[in-house]
């Protein structure tokens, strides 16, 4: 549907954030937030809700100022800006068109605001609708479209603008899952071929993991973990990220209920210490951990089978057609994959874990 497009004229900057608090009179939205964002790449905010993304993006776009610390864009200090000075565009949950002016119209609303020439105003229009597939649409008015197509407009006027950065704010969660899931492929192309920095906010750990280069992982007005998505699925640097990241999530069972199963674990571990296992890393053997089967759910090409181990509760997924389980059995997982996190401060065991043959690559020993 989409058709090739230049990339900009112009290189799009990287943004850097530099101790920036926000604090409000009843909530400190951002704690001290020291961030870069790449140049030309997607990262993607991601957090529960009041986590403060939204507050850093608009932070970003200058439609509020930091109570502290400095954002910079292209290396230039954003201090006092407004978001016009900025060179970006922005795209929300909501599509904010304008109900009584056409798609055309609403597409071409910034650059007729900006006196751009009548035949580029054309020429621009025809390239974007071409690439947004919104050639047929072009005379109609906003209530004459689905929700996939209204999103597709408020893209084309961000994407008509030619500004080198776009902000998103939950641009895809008014669409249905299969609209959605077609968007993100959509959205990442586009962002893509014109090579645009953009910065997205989202709740939805699906949507960061499969549209990110780097994903911003907040919580709580602080950053838990900046990545790609690989190196935060793969190496969560806290217990919270491990929980929130992956689908269905990691387990995190208590160190006791390890115990018997016969595992290598490393020396001098708190007893307070929390073990990660992912429902995909386990398979059930002859030895290893012994598990009760408490609950399963079938899930099209997969099961997913609730476990008991001690006091632990913990989540193993199979393939759709293995073997019917027992009531008990036993567990076993490849090296490399336990996870250790501290329970007191949630954070992540292995770099601080002495070094020793052995550690980061832990089975459990027959
Ligand atoms: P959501 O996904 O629900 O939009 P979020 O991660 O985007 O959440 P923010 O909207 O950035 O979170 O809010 C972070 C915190 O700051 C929350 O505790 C919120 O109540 C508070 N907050 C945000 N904006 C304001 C404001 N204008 N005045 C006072 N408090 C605010």
């Amino acid at each position: 549907m989409m058709q090739t497009s230049a990339p900009l004229a112009r290189p799009a900057p990287a943004i850097d954030c530099a101790g920036v608090s926000r604090r409000f009179d009843r909530a400190v939205a951002l704690q001290s937030i020291d961030v870069e964002l790449p140049a030309g790449a997607f990262s993607v905010l991601l957090g529960p809700s009041g986590c403060g993304k939204s507050t850093l993006l608009r932070l970003i776009a200058g439609l509020d100022a930091p109570t502290t610390g400095q954002i910079r864009i292209g290396g230039r200090d954003m201090a006092g800006l407004p978001p016009v000075a900025r060179d970006l565009s922005m795209v929300f949950q909501s599509y904010a068109l304008f109900p009584h002016l056409t798609v055309a119209q609403n597409i071409l609303f910034g650059l007729s605001v900006r006196r751009v020439a009548r035949a580029e105003q054309a020429a621009r229009l025809d390239r974007v609708a071409r690439m947004m597939g919104l050639e047929t649409l072009l005379a109609r008015k906003p209530a004459e479209l689905s929700g996939g197509q209204q999103q597709r407009v408020a893209l084309a006027r961000a994407v008509i603008s030619e500004r080198p950065i776009c902000l998103m704010d939950e641009p895809l969660s008014n669409l249905d899952a299969r609209l959605r899931a077609e968007m993100r492929v959509e959205l990442r192309a586009i962002q893509q071929r014109l090579g645009l920095t953009v910065v997205y906010v989202t709740h939805d750990q699906v949507e960061a993991m499969t549209m990110a280069d780097r994903i911003v992982v907040m919580n709580a007005g602080r950053i838990e973990q900046t990545g790609t998505p690989r190196e935060i699925y793969a190496t969560p640097a806290s217990a919270f990220v491990a929980r929130f990241i992956g689908t269905p999530p990691m387990s995190l069972i208590a160190l006791a209920d390890l115990a018997g199963a016969g595992v290598d674990l490393p020396p001098g571990l708190s007893p307070d210490t929390l073990v990660g296992l992912r429902p995909e890393d386990l398979a059930p053997a002859a030895r290893g951990l012994p598990v009760q089967r408490l609950a399963e759910e079938y899930l099209g090409a997969d099961r997913l089978v609730t476990l008991r181990a001690g006091a632990s509760t913990l989540l193993l997924r199979l393939a759709a057609g293995a073997p019917n389980l027992p009531d008990r059995f036993h567990l076993t997982w490849p090296p490399g994959a336990l996870h250790l996190f501290d329970a007191a401060t949630g954070r992540r065991l292995d770099a601080v874990s002495p070094a020793r043959p052995g550690a980061g690559t832990l089975v459990p020993t027959p």
